[in-house]
């Protein structure tokens, strides 16, 4: 696996909106898990998708890590300034036959019963002068895709309930999937601790990091954040921002979600190295 590799994990916020308590979770994890096995902890800004996005969120997103205490390493990395590498994985793949345009629509799709699985209309080529609209990953055939994920246990999950992704959106943008698989890679992540609402993304990800022959990665999903109707925080959910001014209560929130005791300090520089203490005691 990826054992002689120093420990390098990340946080990757996409810029769509300030930080909540559910993001924050995803943060402090990251971030703890990192600083509990003396690895480094990068962030990398996914501004991958401008319709989305919102300005001064990512300025605003760096100021809350910096004011909860969470110091990362080296510069800040944005994929809006990395379109080359994901240009060239792209071109690998397309050579390796493991890509293919596609004209299907959204709307044809979900006339044919829903978006999640791509039934795989264009897999065998398209007619003759017809431009694809966008492009896929062509998951090939093969074992179910298998990793054992830290918090939620071994996943195997089969090929056909993950089908051939979008690598290359219709509207021009790079497709979240490809970004992130490439960008791990590149950066040298070792460890990705995020939210469970991701852990089905998962196995594109060890598809697409298979296809482009890059190493694996341990993977670690912690539970999501609710509000008190269920729901996931998030900003469709209305969720309220975090405030530096809240640091010390938030962080105390995020280590009880996390299953962490409370911490007798109230800076939150010194928080998060008591609760990097008891991580390291609890999941490493
Ligand atoms: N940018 C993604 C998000 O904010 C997270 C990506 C990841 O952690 O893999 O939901």
């Amino acid at each position: 696996m990826t054992n002689h590799r120093p420990y390098v994990g990340r946080f990757a916020p996409s810029p769509t909106g300030r930080l909540h308590l559910g993001s924050m979770v995803a943060a402090v994890a990251s971030y703890l898990d990192a600083r509990a096995h003396d690895g480094s902890w990068l962030v990398r800004i996914e501004d991958l998708d401008p319709p989305r996005e919102v300005a001064g969120a990512s300025d605003d997103i760096l100021r809350m890590l910096a004011g909860f205490g969470l110091e990362w390493d080296g510069e800040v990395a944005y994929q809006s300034k990395r379109h080359a590498l994901y240009q060239s994985a792209f071109e690998n793949l397309l050579q390796s036959e493991l890509a293919f345009g596609c004209i299907c629509t959204r709307k044809k799709l979900a006339a044919a019963g829903g978006l999640e699985v791509y039934p795989g209309w264009c897999r065998d080529g398209l007619p003759l002068d017809t431009t694809p609209r966008l492009y896929r990953f062509r998951m090939p055939n093969g074992e179910n895709l298998a990793w054992n994920d830290r918090i939620q246990g071994p996943q195997s999950v089969p090929r056909e309930d993950v089908g051939d992704v979008v690598i290359l959106r219709a509207d021009g943008h790079w497709a979240y999937h490809l970004a992130v698989v490439v960008d791990d890679a590149e950066q040298g992540v070792t460890d990705v601790v995020r939210g469970a609402d991701l852990l089905s993304s998962t196995a594109a990800h060890v598809a697409l990091q298979h296809a482009l022959q890059l190493p694996s990665i341990r993977y670690a999903h912690v539970p999501v954040v609710a509000n008190d109707q269920g729901q996931k925080l998030s900003k469709q959910t209305l969720a309220t921002p975090v405030e530096v001014a809240n640091a010390p209560s938030l962080l105390q929130n995020t280590f009880e979600h996390l299953g962490l005791p409370r911490v007798a300090v109230d800076v939150p520089a010194k928080m998060l190295e008591e609760a990097r203490a008891h991580w390291k005691e609890m999941r490493c």
